[in-house]
């Protein structure tokens, strides 16, 4: 675990245990026998409701039981559970819900015509069916296509060939350190979402385990990407958010009037909040019945992504996502010092001078907070652990070198517009 470039100082000890600190004079000095010092104090520190702490040790025991239960399965091929049946029917009675909506308006002007207070109610009721409307999740807003990115998509193509996934329609560079597959417009196409950052330290055959793994989400049968649960899940949070009200009483400008207006909204607010929690609540509890399914789901892609990349390139790309911390890191220090330099330059030299040490507590970091930071993958030790346990399995698709630098090329020339889009959005965020 250790290299030259660490110094176990004997005279430097944790001051909880005792044991030896791992330490360095550029990196945080950390204690590997009780994790002392492995996040900094702001995060430890975090205080969180306590819904939000119980769902969190929920999702951390669901997520063990669940890795000992995929583990002993041969077969993650996506199949029919009771689970994804229930989410179906609640989806559906979701929807339903807004039929029903729009067929009393019409019994309401049908049997009312023409006394004002049945109209008023009608149009009450297709003002909310418009609002509770199905949610299609849109294509994103800027996006590029075959001819912008000839050598990506080729290389997009052949994996989505090999998998029998659909083929991909766009794909957007975004300044995250993250990659995602999504569903949107009419009729639904998929969307590639790539992360510059991540992208600019991976090696080819790593890109590939990426693109595998993400277009392999059109075929692993993950249920909360699917068409009908996709968007009621959409429906459910749109709910949850436009009926909260901002407050439960309001004065309006302190006068008599919007003293006494705000009082006779009362109730109604009540009942949006009850609505509003109520939407949350199906919400909670149909993620929760995907839970199982989801997280099969991505163990599957896992493994259709060492099928084509090579499980050694798949499990070094899990790796990779423990330098996201060191991004965030770097991204501060160009904000506050501006250098000249190009951050994914400094950023791919910075990661390949992390000695081992800085890495393992990297790695530990993400472990203690796991469940903070990504709620849709199974945690990284149990992916690569699912990995491991299936052995060495070699590449069934690799890059020529015109290939590869094909690709390198085409990435490289949007790089400084997301490198301005990065530090932007960093700025941003130092000001709230
Ligand atoms: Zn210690
Ligand atoms: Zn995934």
């Amino acid at each position: 675990m250790t290299d030259p470039s660490d110094a176990i100082e004997k005279e430097k000890r944790c001051p909880d245990c005792g044991e030896p600190l791992i330490s360095h004079p550029d990196y945080r000095s950390w204690c590997p026998a009780c994790d002392w010092n492995v996040l900094p104090k702001e995060e430890e520190a975090e205080e969180l409701p306590l819904y939000e702490r119980l769902y969190r040790r929920l999702g951390d025991r669901m997520a063990a039981d669940l890795f000992k239960k995929v583990a002993e399965q041969h077969n993650l091929t996506p199949n029919v559970s009771a689970a994804r049946l229930i989410s179906i029917l609640l989806a559906l009675s979701i929807h339903v819900a807004t039929l029903l909506l729009v067929i009393l308006a019409l019994v309401l002007l049908y049997v009312g015509w023409p006394r004002l207070p049945m109209v008023l109610l009608a149009l009450l009721a297709l003002g909310i069916a418009w609002l509770i409307r199905p949610r299609l999740t849109p294509k994103p807003e800027r996006y590029l296509t075959r001819a912008d990115l000839p050598a990506l998509f080729g290389l997009v193509d052949r994996i989505s060939q090999q998998l029998s996934a659909p083929a991909v329609a766009g794909i957007v560079l975004t300044p995250e350190f993250n990659a995602s597959y999504g569903v949107g417009g009419v009729p639904p196409q998929p969307f590639l979402k790539l992360g510059l950052p991540l992208l600019s330290l991976l090696d080819d055959q790593e890109k590939v385990a990426l693109l595998s793994h993400e277009i392999a989400h059109g075929v692993n049968g993950d249920p909360t990407r699917g068409f009908l649960v996709g968007m009621a899940l959409e429906s459910l949070s749109w709910w949850a958010y436009i009926l909260r009200p901002e407050a439960i009483f309001n004065s309006g400008d302190g006068s008599i009037q919007g003293l006494l207006f705000g009082l006779l909204l009362v109730p109604l607010m009540v009942i949006m909040l009850l609505l509003s929690k109520l939407s949350e609540a199906m919400l909670r509890l149909l993620l929760y019945l995907l839970f199982y399914d989801s997280q099969r789901a991505e163990y599957y892609a896992d493994r259709l992504a060492a099928d084509v990349a090579g499980s050694k390139a798949a499990r070094s790309l899990i790796d990779t996502f423990h330098y996201s911390r060191l991004f965030q890191t770097l991204t501060h220090t160009f904000v506050t010092n501006n250098p000249a330099a190009s951050l994914f330059d400094a950023f791919k030299t910075a990661a390949d001078a992390l000695p081992q040490g800085e890495i393992e507590r990297l790695r530990r970091a993400d472990q203690l907070t796991q469940s903070r930071l990504d709620v849709t993958h199974p945690p990284t030790n149990f992916r690569q652990e699912m990995l491991a346990r299936r052995g060495e399995v070699p590449p069934s698709l690799t890059l020529s070198t015109e290939e590869a630098d094909a690709v390198a090329t085409e990435l490289a020339a949007h790089e400084a517009q997301v490198h301005r889009e990065i530090l932007d959005a960093y700025e941003a965020t130092l000001y709230y």
